[in-house]
């Protein structure tokens, strides 16, 4: 049992130092001075101050986003993209050595239980490797020409800054799948990480800046801006960031997006999900409980992609329901400090997701939901401003209100289903739409899912969660998600420009379309 002991704030303030240590960093941070204000790390393991850190004032974001856009133009987008890649590859080499130290930021500040934080770190090694293969690879087409003695081809740029914006539950995964593309593309990095995840942040620039002197590259590819929103802003309304990608809630992207689109730059969002599955009556429900429990309950329900709803045929409903009301059963004796060992379910970030949880839990009461198991605090009189909360299921009438809507906690709405039409207009009737799977042994039905007229998620699986995406895919959700995509496939060509060209070789001018003129 994991539920009692937990660490001291002091012991995880030392391991915290002494990982940034071994990542290169002797003190965690200079004094911002007086343009600064005062931040801190915090850990969410007893949710208390871990030590005090500034924050980044308007004077040294503006000279962060001088260096990246001076880099830009004097060096970096002229370097061959190949030995671009070398940076990334050393990057990767610096990872594999350092990944015990950076999964052990990630504990300490996001709370995510050791092996997921050590499958983030992964993450981050193999979007390395996957960088560094595109940087030959960076591909324009040739088409062929109407006219006679011409060539048409396409040619791709490196674009200029590219703005990143990072939430607190993948503090280091999401940055890689944008820096390591943005770098091979050609593009200098400036990254605002999530205020509470300013350490991991300070951890991989460390890391990114011994790789740059490592392979000889400039260190003014990568800047660390760190503060809450109004350090966020900054890089939103400056014309030198071509590129914003932002990561984080639907209402974050609602303020970033016009206000980018203002000044006619390039946004890439990553915003919320409202995940679920579909378990059709002929599914193989051993498949449907490993991969609800996982995709539901992993990370406490504290990722975009986790399941939030289970749309389930009456014939199996009540079967189904019982399984994975059993298997949570199982998780309540493993909650506690991400450390242990047996711990599955870690904290919530902190007392906002506490606060979304009761009041869901409240409204989905209200309109005849029935919590099944869960929904309690734990460990309260250990560590009261820390939030350990008991993964829940809730059987619900119907899709109300409150299931529309995306709480970044472990609640998991049960709901059930008569026709597959019925089931996909269920699935799609709520705002946003990242990731979805369906659990069927019928290859009728799967297909209909992945058409067209089926789900409208940029994640659409068959007979596997909805979480745990692997990066050679392109990542990314459609409505209330934002759009993007971000890491695998040809998602590079967000981070550059496309140049349309006609070269004429054959001595003569015909004009396009047979135009006559002069
Ligand atoms: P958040 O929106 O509170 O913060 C995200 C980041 O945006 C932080 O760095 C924050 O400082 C910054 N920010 C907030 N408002 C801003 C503004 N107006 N202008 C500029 N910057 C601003 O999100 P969070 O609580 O850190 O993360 C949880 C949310 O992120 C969930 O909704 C989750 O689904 C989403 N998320 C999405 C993806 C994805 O790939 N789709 C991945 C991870 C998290």
């Amino acid at each position: 049992m994991s539920t009692f002991a937990l660490p001291d704030t002091e012991v995880l303030a030392e391991r915290a130092r002494a990982a940034l240590e071994r990542c290169g960093l002797d003190r965690p941070r200079e004094p911002a001075g007086p343009a600064g204000s005062a931040g801190a790390a915090r850990t969410p393991i007893t949710g208390r101050e871990l030590f005090p850190l500034d924050h980044d004032g308007a004077a040294s974001v503006e000279r962060a986003l001088d260096t990246a856009h001076e880099t830009f133009t004097s060096s970096w987008r002229d370097t061959p993209a190949p030995v671009r890649g070398r940076l990334v590859h050393r990057l990767g080499e610096l990872l594999r050595e350092h990944k015990d130290d950076l999964a052990e930021l990630v504990t300490i500040e996001a709370g995510k239980i050791r092996s997921e934080a050590l499958g983030e770190v992964q993450e981050m090694i193999d979007i390395c490797d996957l960088a560094v293969g595109v940087s030959r690879q960076l591909y324009g087409r040739t088409m062929p020409s109407e006219r006679p003695g011409h060539r048409l081809m396409e040619t791709w740029h490196p674009l200029g800054v590219v703005g990143v914006i990072t939430a607190f539950n993948f503090p280091v995964a999401v940055w890689s799948w944008n820096t390591c593309v943005a770098l091979v593309c050609g593009d200098t990095v400036v990254w605002k990480p999530s205020e509470l995840t300013p350490l991991t942040a300070l951890a991989c620039h460390g890391l990114l800046m011994r790789a740059a002197a490592d392979v000889g590259a400039p260190p003014g590819v990568h800047q660390v801006v760190l503060g809450g929103r109004e350090v966020g802003e900054a890089l939103v309304e400056d014309h030198r960031v071509a590129l914003l990608s932002a990561t984080g809630s639907t209402a974050m992207g609602r303020s970033v997006a016009p206000r980018v689109a203002a000044r006619m730059g390039r946004y890439l969002l990553e915003l919320g999900g409202n995940n679920a599955a579909v378990v059709a009556p002929s599914a193989d429900l051993d498949l449907v409980v490993r991969g609800s429990v996982f995709s539901a309950a992993g990370t406490a329900g504290q990722r975009c992609t986790t399941l939030r709803r289970l749309i389930v045929h009456e014939d199996v409903v009540e079967e189904v329901t019982q399984r994975v009301v059993d298997a949570y059963k199982q998780l309540r004796d493993r909650i506690g400090d991400p450390f242990d060992e047996s711990t599955l379910v870690g904290p919530l970030v902190g007392e906002r997701g506490y606060t979304a949880m009761c009041e869901a839990l409240e409204r989905a009461g209200a309109d005849g939901g029935e919590v099944l198991v869960g929904g309690g605090r734990r460990l309260a009189e250990e560590a009261a401003e820390a939030y350990y909360v008991e993964p829940t299921v809730v059987r619900m009438p119907g899709q109300t209100a409150v299931v529309g809507e995306e709480t970044f906690a472990p609640i998991l709405y049960v709901m059930s289903y008569r026709t597959l039409e019925e089931a996909v207009r269920m699935h799609n009737g709520v705002p946003q739409g990242l990731s979805s799977a369906i659990f069927t042994q019928d290859q009728a039905e799967a297909e209909r899912f992945l058409s067209a007229a089926g789900s409208d998620c940029g994640i659409v699986n068959v007979n596997i969660g909805t979480s745990g995406a692997e990066i050679g895919g392109a990542f990314g959700g459609e409505k209330d998600t934002g759009g993007g995509r971000e890491s695998g496939s040809d998602a590079w060509k967000a981070y550059m420009r496309r140049a349309t060209n006609t070269v004429n070789y054959g001595g003569e001018l015909p004009l396009a379309q047979g135009v006559r003129f002069l």
